[in-house]
């Protein structure tokens, strides 16, 4: 864990937050400042910065991330309607927490831009 990495400490409990699934090693909970009419952020409790620093160490987590993701969206009741995932990587990518996560936007027709 980060001690300066706010979402090493929304995991650890230390901030809180809107939790709306917990595992084992991943946790999901709705963004602040939501960009759709849900907005939840799918985290690893575990530190990584970002994608570029994922290694095969990894691979099972960042699969529980997607599993964790979806059991979100089947609770929020949009999976078959749909949402999008979205992870942002480094600063032309518009990344701002250096703890990698997934955005889970949905609840409306998503355009692309
Ligand atoms: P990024 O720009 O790194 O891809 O996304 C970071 C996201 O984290 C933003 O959408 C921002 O609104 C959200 N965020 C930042 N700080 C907090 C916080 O303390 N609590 C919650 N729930 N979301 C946060
Ligand atoms: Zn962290």
């Amino acid at each position: 864990m980060s001690t300066d990495c706010i979402f090493c400490r929304i995991a650890a409990g230390e901030i809180p937050a809107n939790v709306v699934l917990q595992t084992p090693s991943v946790l999901v909970f709705r963004d602040i400042a939501p960009k759709a009419p849900i907005h939840l952020l799918v985290i690893p409790k575990k530190h990584i910065a970002t994608v570029n620093d994922i290694t095969s160490e990894d691979w099972e987590l960042v699969g529980q991330l997607f599993d964790a993701a979806a059991q979100a969206a089947r609770m929020e009741g949009v999976a078959e309607k749909g949402y999008r995932l979205i992870t942002n990587v480094n600063a032309d990518g518009g990344q701002e927490v250096f703890h990698i996560h997934l955005h889970l936007l949905a609840g409306k027709r998503l355009g692309f831009s």
